[in-house]
């Protein structure tokens, strides 16, 4: 009788230490941002909501806590691939973890079942739909539960991009199980999408924890297109051999930018909605698993893409808006290690992205919004302040320093006073009949006497060549940088002439001063800093190990069919170059490294750091 009144108190002292679980487990040494009052709070017993960016380590928040307290842990997930990753990295680290999804036979899924309820298993991955089964939730109902987690819970909003009906069934939860803790975790962070969760999945009492915006470890680049295949062969020599994803406009673009790229004999395959479901899949397992590919793609890739090790973004093409943008370039070092951002764009690209606004659905009021999206975007590509402080900004978070990690800050520029050429190239606009394309106005500006200008009578024009001391390119520049202000128009109807705004007059009048951003030419782009990736290894012998190591994980993840990235993360295998462990006790002090993969891989690894130091000397 006493044992049994003794149990609650026992119940206490099985919980184990948050820190301690995650030295162990998983080989960090420190919590992030609200990880530790998050599993604090939920380790206890609480509910809460949690508003995380990417990368920011929202697993954590429920994979801690479930090993913390008894019983099971169910994890609701919408993307199947998604699922089968993260059960892969659990087991690494030695956790008990299983899925449920419609890929398992009968038989899996019977075994995984029965495991539930004899209490071997930590934390099982869940579907929605098969969660609010009858048979399935009588089947917890008889299992010990030690909470329930959703993932990308955004999902039960009509609001947000990415809903799913299942979801709203989640509300079950709360009514059959009010004792089990639910923890709701989403990087969507806008209000009514937040609001939508707590109501439909009952969180009013959850406690909430929202995080900034701010993805320090991405490096942002904008340049204007001036040679795009050059520029983008540029950046991708600087990132040979490693995961990024390159978004085009078009299937067109997707496919013909690959073809060019596989010929230059890269590593790369093409993803956009007009290939076969089965070449998409294929695709994006061969993406997963292997740890140098390119994926070209268009927007249509990368929902639910969870790929740690993506080391750069580039958009050959701009995005649609700055949430587009975003979210897009939120896919690259979700491990939090070094990835860039670039994006090209250019005045074609405006034009075209108005054009298809225009043609597009949906009534004035939203594409005026759509629009407004445009304009906004144009000023942060034109923008010469911090670019981490206007995305920032956009969401609504103002910081008062500037990043140090994006080009404006790296190669900071100075704008010229472009009031008089801003006045030469509205008039050349103007005087022409607004009938014109940008390469005709610069000829006209230039003095460039051709036969279509001299039939025109244009050459007879008082601004006929009153722009000889200024450049085609910087002209080029000063147009494009026009239409993103909104003083000049690209014709949608697609000649690409350019027209006048009312907010051209008052600078036409002399009453507004203009300043432009000078567009970086490549060369000096070129031989700007080191790259982003290489910056802590800044040792040529250390970069060597880290290629070596590589290939060991890479011969791992094979051997046992999962991604690389489950044996470890890059910033792991990089932190092991930088220290050279010499045992395994120096091993275990690495980021990343726990005592199951100690164990299981730690002997290879610190024979190869052998190896290599001995070849070094
Ligand atoms: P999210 O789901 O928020 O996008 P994840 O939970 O996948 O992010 O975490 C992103 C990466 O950061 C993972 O590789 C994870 O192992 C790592 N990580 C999370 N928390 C920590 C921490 N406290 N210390 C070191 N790495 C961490
Ligand atoms: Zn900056």
């Amino acid at each position: 009788m006493a044992s049994v009144l003794l149990l609650p108190l026992f119940r206490g002292v099985r919980m184990r230490d948050p820190r301690e679980v995650l030295a162990s487990v998983f080989g960090y040494h420190a919590f992030r941002g609200d990880q530790a009052a998050i599993i604090d709070h939920v380790a206890h017993g609480g509910d809460a909501l949690v508003v995380m960016p990417t990368g920011g380590g929202k697993s954590l928040c429920y994979q801690i806590p479930a090993l913390m307290r008894s019983g099971i842990a169910v994890v609701v997930s919408p993307l199947i691939a998604l699922m089968q990753d993260q059960v892969a990295a659990l087991k690494q680290l030695g956790v008990r973890a299983a899925v449920l999804n419609s890929t398992l036979s009968l038989d899996e899924a019977a075994a995984t079942e029965g495991a539930m309820r004899r209490g071997e298993l930590d934390l099982v991955y869940v579907a929605p739909e098969r969660l609010v089964l009858p048979r399935f939730l009588s089947i917890l109902e008889r299992s010990e539960l030690a909470l329930f987690a959703i993932d990308e819970a955004h999902c039960v909003s009509q609001w947000g991009h990415d809903f799913r009906p299942e979801y709203l069934q989640l509300a079950v939860l709360a009514e059959r199980f009010p004792a089990v803790p639910r923890v709701a975790l989403t990087a969507t962070a806008d209000e009514p999408t937040r609001n939508d969760i707590i109501a439909r999945l009952s969180l009013g009492k959850a406690r909430q924890f929202i995080s900034g915006f701010d993805r320090p470890n991405i490096r942002y680049n904008v340049t204007a297109k001036s040679n795009p295949r050059a520029q983008l062969a540029r950046f991708l020599a600087a990132h040979r051999d490693e995961p990024g994803i390159i978004y085009c406009l078009s299937r067109k673009r997707v496919d013909d930018t690959a073809a060019a790229l596989h010929g230059e004999g890269l590593n790369v395959l093409p993803y956009h909605a007009g290939l076969s479901a089965s070449e998409r899949n294929a695709n994006q397992e061969r993406f997963l698993r292997d740890d140098s590919m390119v994926m070209v793609a268009t927007v249509a890739f990368g929902m639910g893409i969870d790929k740690p090790d993506v080391r750069f973004v580039f958009h050959a093409d701009p995005p649609k808006s700055i949430e587009a943008y975003y979210q897009e370039t939120g896919r690259a070092g979700r491990d939090g290690a070094p990835a860039e951002a670039h994006m090209l764009y250019g005045l074609q690209d405006m034009a075209l992205l108005r054009q298809l606004l225009a043609r597009g659905d949906g009534d004035e009021a939203h594409r005026r919004v759509e629009r407004h999206k445009l304009t906004a975007l144009w000023g942060y590509c034109e923008s010469m302040r911090c670019r981490r402080q206007v995305l920032l900004e956009y969401f609504g978070d103002t910081r008062e320093v500037t990043c140090g990690n994006c080009d404006s800050c790296l190669t900071p520029v100075t704008g010229w006073d472009g009031t008089v050429a801003a006045q030469k190239a509205l008039s050349a606009i103007y005087r022409t009949g607004q009938r014109y394309g940008v390469g005709y106005l610069v000829d006209v500006l230039r003095g460039e006497g051709n036969e279509r200008i001299t039939r025109a009578g244009h050459d007879t024009l008082a601004v006929f060549g009153v722009g000889r001391d200024i450049e085609a390119s910087t002209w080029q520049s000063v147009f494009r940088q026009l239409v993103a202000g909104g003083l000049v128009e690209v014709d949608v109807e697609g000649h690409g002439s350019l027209t006048l705004t009312p907010e051209a007059r008052p600078v036409l009048r002399g009453e507004k001063s203009i300043t432009f951003r000078p567009d970086l030419r490549p060369s000096a782009k070129a031989v700007r800093g080191p790259r982003a990736v290489e910056e802590d290894l800044s040792d040529p012998g250390d970069v060597a190990l880290f290629h070596t190591l590589r290939g060991k994980r890479l011969e791992l993840a094979k051997a046992q069919n999962v991604p690389p990235y489950v044996i470890f993360h890059d910033r792991t295998l990089r932190e092991m170059a930088r220290k050279k462990p010499k045992s395994l006790d120096e091993l275990a002090r690495v980021s990343g490294v726990g005592a199951s993969k100690l164990e299981r891989y730690g002997a290879d690894f610190v024979a190869l750091v052998a190896a290599h130091a001995h070849v070094g000397a």
